[in-house]
């Protein structure tokens, strides 16, 4: 069996990747990566489902013990990528989706130079602001700090191999899973495979 791959997808808050990999998930052949974060959890959201709920202490105690991947500050709180899931998912044949900010991407990178980078823009900073304003999660003050750390996101798309512009939500979707299977067809991905054969 073939392994998976590591796939992750960064974009600023507001950008719709959270509704993109939702749908890309409904295809078992992907697997959601759950992070762990300090952030209250928002109505409708499930410990486990769409992260692990942690208090500072209990993620700074995670932090100390080694047991995250990598992890950053978003607008004041903690949010991280827990160990052991992502080798297993992988090692099972399973495309691993990392949905994480920038900072977190870039830790990834040196750890898995061989993930594949992709970046969801908006269509523009207004269409941003109006998705934030629209969902109504947060408040005036919190979208005004994601908005600042969006301006400061959206120039960081070059660290990324792929920037896809959701500006049409099946159309992107079609174009990441795009993405995927021509990751898939790489000379380097197949020989990575052999290797893992070979072993
Ligand atoms: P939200 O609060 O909107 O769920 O997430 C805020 C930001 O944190 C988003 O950009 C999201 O992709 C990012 N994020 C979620 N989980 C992780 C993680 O495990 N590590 C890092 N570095 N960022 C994360």
């Amino acid at each position: 069996m073939s392994q998976g791959l590591k796939i992750v997808l960064s974009g600023p808050s507001g950008s719709g990747k959270g509704t993109i990999v939702k749908e890309l998930i409904k295809d078992k052949q992907f697997q959601l990566s759950i992070s762990a974060t300090t952030r209250a959890p928002r109505q409708g959201e499930e410990e486990g489902v769409h992260y692990f709920f942690k208090t500072r202490e209990a993620f700074e105690t995670m932090i100390a013990q080694n047991e995250l991947l990598e992890h950053a500050q978003f607008c004041g709180n903690y949010y991280g990528t827990p160990k052991a899931f992502i080798e297993d998912s992988v090692k099972n044949g399973k495309d691993v989706i990392l949905e994480i900010e920038v900072e977190g991407a870039m830790q990834i990178k040196e750890i898995y130079p061989e993930a594949v980078f992709i970046f969801v823009v908006p269509p523009s900073l207004t269409e941003l602001e109006n998705r934030l304003v629209g969902r109504n999660t947060e408040t005036r003050e919190v979208i005004d700090q994601r908005l600042g750390r969006a301006k400061e996101e959206l120039a960081l798309y070059k660290q990324y191999d792929y920037v896809v512009v959701n500006d049409r939500l099946v159309e992107a979707i079609e174009e990441i899973q795009c993405i995927v299977r021509a990751e898939k067809l790489r000379s380097s991905f197949y020989g990575q495979n052999i290797e893992n054969e070979n072993r």
